[in-house]
């Protein structure tokens, strides 16, 4: 074992030696965090908020949070939530060691979070005080037949903008916790805004963010550097990503939505009719696992090219799961991003596809 970590630990340090790329990892958990470290990752990427609500007592919160019917209800479930947020970003924090941590404000897909089940939405009408008719009435009226193009990402924080403000406070609170304890950490925490596909999106989210951030670090006395950026998932963004840039300070792409988007295929149905069609004589293969270079690609492209010159200090990421693929990274490398982010075990595949984009680029 000790032999195969040397062989490793020293044919990492070679890809390191040459790669252009900064690794990054995708993880909502501080064991996954550490994991992705130990395998090499300078950062995390993306950590999908919505991913901390699984266990009962959270998604019971998340519930009454989203199933409330007045600003002073909502206010109360987030306060429960404030102090998840606040103490799961800690331990990321620490689990980075200083390195970067990218928090996505909540992404979850309403129907994924709703009460389903007699019994849950028994419980909630208790918790909440109301009657269950009234319960199946505020749930019949979140439902929707496109769910994944619907109430989710931004347009969550643009509707009920108190759940971009506890998010927020949460991020920052952590923020400042943590460069209290280590204050040898470069603690800088980057706020992450889901499928933007409208420049005045991100300015009124952005706002509340701002607002918040600046009065928290202006309360506790200190000093903190933050950003804002967006995920760049919707056509519409990569489209108009020199508006977009003005206002943010990284874009991150979300090929995954991308992926959905811009070919008009569903990711959550690959097993059905898709999973064959994608390797049907016309596809050759699955735009969700290989990025798909022609029109996907472009849009990247295009986003970077219109992005940079009006934003000279714009970084640029992925973290869709094409992150991880040796052939996405290479393109990643070619179009000049800054760095990809991918699931914790790909880490290494991708320091290593890296290495050889630069390698074979420099032509040595
Ligand atoms: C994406 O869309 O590529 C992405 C990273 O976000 P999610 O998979 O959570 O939608
Ligand atoms: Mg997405």
């Amino acid at each position: 074992d000790a032999r195969i970590a040397g062989e490793f630990g020293r044919i990492m340090a070679w890809a390191d030696k040459y790669r252009k790329l900064h690794v990054r990892t995708n993880a909502d958990t501080p064991a996954d965090a550490r994991k992705a470290r130990e395998l090499g990752a300078e950062g995390i990427g993306l950590c999908r908020t919505e991913h901390m609500f699984f266990e009962p007592e959270r998604i019971a919160a998340f519930r009454e949070m989203i199933c409330s019917d007045t600003v002073e209800e909502r206010e109360a479930a987030l306060d429960k939530i404030l102090s998840y947020q606040q103490g799961d970003f800690e331990k990321l924090y620490e689990a980075l060691e200083g390195y970067p941590v990218c928090i996505r404000f909540l992404d979850p897909p309403l129907h994924e979070f709703v009460p389903t089940s007699e019994e849950e939405i028994q419980l909630l009408a208790k918790a909440q005080g109301k009657s269950v008719e009234t319960i199946k009435n505020i749930i019949s009226s979140l439902h929707e037949f496109n769910p994944m193009m619907g109430h989710r990402g931004c347009r969550l924080a643009v509707t009920y903008p108190e759940i971009a403000k506890m998010q927020t406070r949460a991020v920052i609170r952590a923020a400042i916790k943590t460069q209290k304890d280590h204050p040898e950490w470069n603690v800088r925490p980057e706020i992450m805004i889901p499928l933007v596909c409208e420049v005045k999106e991100l300015k009124y989210v952005k706002k509340t963010v701002v607002e918040t951030a600046d009065a928290e670090i202006a309360a506790a006395g200190v000093k903190l550097e933050y950003e804002v950026g967006t995920m760049i998932e919707i056509p519409r963004a990569a489209l108009t990503a020199d508006e977009i840039a003005a206002e943010a300070d990284f874009f991150c792409f979300g090929t995954n939505d991308l992926t959905q988007m811009t070919f008009g295929f569903s990711r959550d149905d690959a097993g059905k009719f898709l999973g064959a069609y994608y390797e049907s004589k016309i596809f050759e293969s699955d735009p969700f696992a290989r990025l798909d270079q022609k029109g996907v690609g472009k849009l990247m492209k295009m986003a970077i090219e219109l992005g940079r010159p009006v934003n000279q200090k714009l970084h640029v990421g992925i973290c869709g799961e094409h992150g991880g693929d040796p052939s996405s990274v290479e393109f990643c490398h070619r179009i000049g991003l800054d760095y990809v982010s991918c699931s914790p075990f790909r880490v290494p595949i991708a320091r290593l596809a890296a290495a050889q984009a630069a390698i074979s680029e420099s032509g040595k």
